[in-house]
């Protein structure tokens, strides 16, 4: 029986304009994945007519409704008390979660005592099933009433997400009698738009496993997801929908299940005891944030220079100073004598070096904004890779990043470097 969701974000602050309601795009994507409907969002704010009037509409075109928003202890957090009278339940006292908020309070917010009010946050809809917080102080809650499921999840996007990730997907699952088992397949250097026009009829098609395609910060991720009487069933219809992906997008798929492309390169460092370091200008340090970000990088991460002004680029690089003055610091032979000479000045394997203009104006030489060449050096060769972003400074910066590690991840996977075909039209997805 296929289910339909329907998503009921409660906060006056989303209706205001002051925050954006971030909730439902994850919870959307996550059910669509599991393939169930989603037809209706509402946000309603911190008001108990308005709120029990969505309620009621949604009951009537759903049988799973799941709320965000107003479980905390103070007194426009009106959701379950209003949901709970809705579905004609009391709210009764719930001592474990009473005893989980207390330690909670212990372990994070020692100097602020717990006020009585977060006791209220422990009154939970009789008969429900507790949906335990591990990340904040409101539980969520779960209960079915006249087969309409309802979920109370906390507005917290941190809380809402993992909550969302490890009490709701187990309890939703178990929903769809059988197993749901997905795969994300991860792209780099492929737009939004060119790989769903790619996919479109595929995806239209399919119904079992589904294709939901998904873009974020010049990435793109594919997830499918299959249904069968058992995992290993499940599994077994992902498998030929996978193997067709990688075949068709080939080298642009850089992992499975893997959180992020840096990861994959910090793997495979590991894997090989190589070392990486970085020479960055435009990127000011993300591309050494973004691998010591991963716990565990000191194995592979030798350091970075950030050699923003282009004095720097000689001084602390030792880049040719003749270089600099015929080529200009965004440059091809500049960004590939950075990435040399961070080899031999960190004393690493492979060296990563970022050169552009992350805007919001043009350089001195009327370089345009977007432009940012990326270079790998490596024992062999050094390759150096142009890219034109038409994006604000924060994503061409990040996506600057991300070509440095799809050099490091390409060269150690042993694909070819050069030809990069599709890298350039990301323009402004
Ligand atoms: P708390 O215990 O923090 O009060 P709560 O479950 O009562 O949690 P709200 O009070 O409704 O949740 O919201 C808390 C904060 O969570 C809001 O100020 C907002 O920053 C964020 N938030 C709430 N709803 C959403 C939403 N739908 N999307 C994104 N952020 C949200
Ligand atoms: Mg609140």
């Amino acid at each position: 029986m296929s289910h339909t969701a329907e998503l009921i974000a409660v906060g006056t602050e989303l209706l205001l304009g002051n925050i954006a309601n971030t909730d439902a795009q994850m919870l959307s994507r996550g059910l669509s994945a599991l393939g169930i409907n989603v037809f209706y969002h509402t946000v309603v704010g911190d008001n108990p007519q308005r709120l029990r009037a969505a309620v009621e509409l949604a009951r009537s075109r759903a049988d799973i409704i799941i709320t965000t928003g107003g479980l905390g202890p103070t007194c426009d957090d009106l959701t379950k008390t209003v949901l709970a009278d809705c579905f004609g339940k009391q709210l009764v006292f719930h001592a474990p979660s009473a005893r989980r908020i207390e330690a909670y309070f212990q372990r994070f917010h020692s100097n602020h005592p717990m006020t009585e009010n977060n006791y209220q946050q422990a009154m939970l809809p009789d008969g429900c099933i507790v949906l335990d917080n591990d990340w904040g102080t409101a539980p969520g809650v779960a209960f079915k009433v006249d087969g309409t499921h309802v979920i109370m999840l906390p507005g917290p996007p941190r809380e809402c997400s993992a909550m969302f990730t490890h009490r709701v997907l187990p309890y939703l699952e178990r929903l769809a009698e059988g197993a749901i088992v997905s795969r994300t397949l991860k792209l780099f250097g492929i737009g939004e738009s060119t790989m769903e026009a790619q996919l479109r009829e595929t995806m239209n098609a399919m119904t079992n496993p589904t294709l939901a395609p998904y873009a974020k910060e010049g990435e793109c991720e594919l997830r499918i997801t299959a249904k069968g009487d058992s995992p290993a069933a499940a599994l077994a219809l992902i498998e030929p929908v996978e193997a067709h992906l990688r075949t068709h997008f080939g080298p642009l798929v850089y992992g499975v299940d893997v959180p992020s492309l840096e990861s994959v390169v910090f793997a495979l460092l590991k894997e090989k005891g190589l070392t990486l370091g970085c020479a960055e200008s435009c990127t000011g340090g993300l591309v050494a944030k973004r691998i010591t970000d991963l716990a565990g990088s000191s194995a592979v991460f030798r350091g970075g220079v950030v050699s923003y002004a282009t004095t720097l680029k000689h001084t602390l690089l030792g880049v040719d100073p003749g270089l600099l003055e015929e080529y200009g610091a965004v440059s091809q032979p500049v960004a590939r004598a950075m990435a040399q000479q961070a080899r031999q000045v960190l004393g690493c394997d492979l060296a990563i070096a970022t050169t552009g203009v992350a805007g919001p104006d043009p350089d001195d030489r009327g370089n345009p904004v977007g432009l940012v060449y990326i270079a790998l050096a490596t024992p062999e060769d050094t390759w150096v890779r142009q890219i034109h972003l038409s994006m604000g400074r924060e994503r061409i910066r990040h996506i600057a990043a991300s070509h440095g590690f799809d050099l490091a991840r390409r060269y150690l996977t042993g694909l070819p470097l050069d030809s990069s075909p599709a890298l350039t039209e990301e323009k402004s997805s």
